[in-house]
């Protein structure tokens, strides 16, 4: 384990992740009954970007940096800034980058709950300290696949699922992920799941994606952002949320926003995004991913 996300926090890969979260959350408190969010894999929580992993690396500069100043962003790219990034630790300018984690906590309603995993004894150690107090956020120090054996299904009924791995070892961690998967659907047919998985190879992603159209759920949306072509093993060329169970309209609710995100974060050349249902409410294939 030697993955620190304080070294990645606010990238472009984060900066897509985060939309999307933000969206899903927005999606279940469009209902007035309470929701359980469950993170897998939930980092530390605060990433400061004046830190030494932050500064050796710079990857929040083409990220997070490039949004956070940019005027005239789509209203959900709004909120979250004045939402989330704005807070007390962001008054003088952006000094921190909130994890998932934080992010959500400072959505949620007095009735919703958070479940939060992280197997790093460090990570979790400062997890813990930012939540200390908080009665509806539960930070747990283990394996976050394991965990969701015992946390679903929640006792709201309602939910969604963040899995957001290192991807270490890529091959590995896909197969991880679709044993949790095939497990957690079994106990929790209705839950919402977002996974998140980086983009090398376009070749090491596409397996896992067929996999989950014959998962059984419907309703699978898949959202990308590509900043560089998708051909070199070696450096992270773009990112992709897939939704399990996706809110029906939330194609709708990111289109602008990933628009506007592709044009924000543009690399060497312009950015790719695709956005689209791999399964529709019927279970029909409406897409092979490419
Ligand atoms: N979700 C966080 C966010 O968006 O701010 C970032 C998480 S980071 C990509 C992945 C985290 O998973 C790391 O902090 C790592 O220590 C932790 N981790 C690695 N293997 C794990 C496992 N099996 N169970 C729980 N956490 C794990």
């Amino acid at each position: 384990m030697n993955y620190r996300h304080a070294y990645h926090a606010g990238n472009f890969a984060d900066v897509l992740k985060h939309t999307v979260l933000l969206a899903l959350i927005e999606a279940m408190q469009a209902k007035p009954t309470p929701f359980c969010y469950i993170d897998t894999h939930a980092g530390s929580g605060n990433y400061p970007l004046d830190g030494f992993e932050a500064r050796k690396t710079g990857e929040h500069k083409d990220g997070i940096a490039r949004l956070h100043p940019a005027e005239k962003v789509p209203p959900l790219l709004q909120r979250w800034r004045t939402g989330i990034l704005k807070s007390e630790d962001n008054e003088q300018g952006l000094k921190h980058y909130p994890g998932s984690p934080l992010q959500v906590a400072r959505l949620l309603r007095p009735d919703d709950s958070a479940q939060l995993c992280e197997l790093h004894t460090e990570e979790a150690s400062k997890l813990r300290d930012l939540f200390r107090g908080n009665p509806q956020v539960h930070v747990h120090q283990r394996d976050g696949y394991e965990a969701l054996k015992a946390l679903l299904p929640p006792k709201e009924k309602r939910g969604l699922v963040l899995i957001d791995p290192p991807y270490e070892a890529q091959d590995a961690e896909y197969k991880l992920i679709e044993q949790a998967l095939k497990s957690a659907l079994l106990r929790w047919p209705t839950g919402v799941y977002a996974v998140w998985y980086p983009i090398k190879l376009r070749s090491q992603v596409q397996p896992f994606l067929r996999k989950l159209q014959h998962s059984g759920v419907k309703r699978i949306l898949r959202a990308e952002l590509l900043v560089h072509p998708d051909d070199s093993p070696l450096r992270l060329n773009g990112s992709g949320m897939v939704i399990l169970n996706a809110p029906w309209n939330l194609d709708d609710t990111l289109r602008e926003p990933l628009r506007v995100l592709a044009s924000l974060l543009s690399q060497d050349r312009p950015a790719e995004w695709k956005l689209d249902w791999l399964l529709d409410e019927a279970g029909s294939q409406l897409n092979t991913p490419s």
